[in-house]
């Protein structure tokens, strides 16, 4: 069940500060408060759902497809289609995600470690 008082929900509340990348009335990009790259930028939908299969489940064609879109426009603002870029998207236990809004992360900037 959806957890109205997560992190990600009082950020889209404007009842906690965050450092915007991108916003459309579908989705929010933001900095990630503790980067994990030179560039780590988050992205939420403003759909209430707890992680990507929720987000897949519950959410209408056009705004998934909007969320998506966004992510370029994010990219192209980043400046970092050349250089690349990882998206992630953390989800459950197992995945580690420790807020329980759907997001992804888009790492750049540098070349990113860990998974191949
Ligand atoms: P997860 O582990 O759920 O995939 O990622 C949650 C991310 O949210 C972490 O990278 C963490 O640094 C970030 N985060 C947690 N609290 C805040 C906050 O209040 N503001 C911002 N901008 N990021 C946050």
């Amino acid at each position: 069940m959806y957890d109205e008082n997560n992190i990600f929900a009082k950020i889209l509340r404007n009842e906690i500060p965050c450092e915007k990348v991108y916003e459309d009335e579908v989705s929010l990009f933001f900095y990630d408060i503790n980067p994990q790259a030179s560039i780590h930028v988050l992205g939420i939908p403003k759909v209430k759902v707890t992680d990507i299969y929720d987000f897949i489940e519950k959410t209408n064609e056009k705004d998934a497809l909007s969320f998506f879109k966004s992510i370029n426009k994010v990219i192209d603002k980043l400046n970092v289609k050349n250089s690349g870029f990882r998206i992630i998207s953390n989800t459950g236990e197992n995945g580690g995600q420790e807020v329980p809004h759907f997001h992804v992360h888009i790492l750049a900037g540098e070349k990113i470690g860990g998974l191949r």
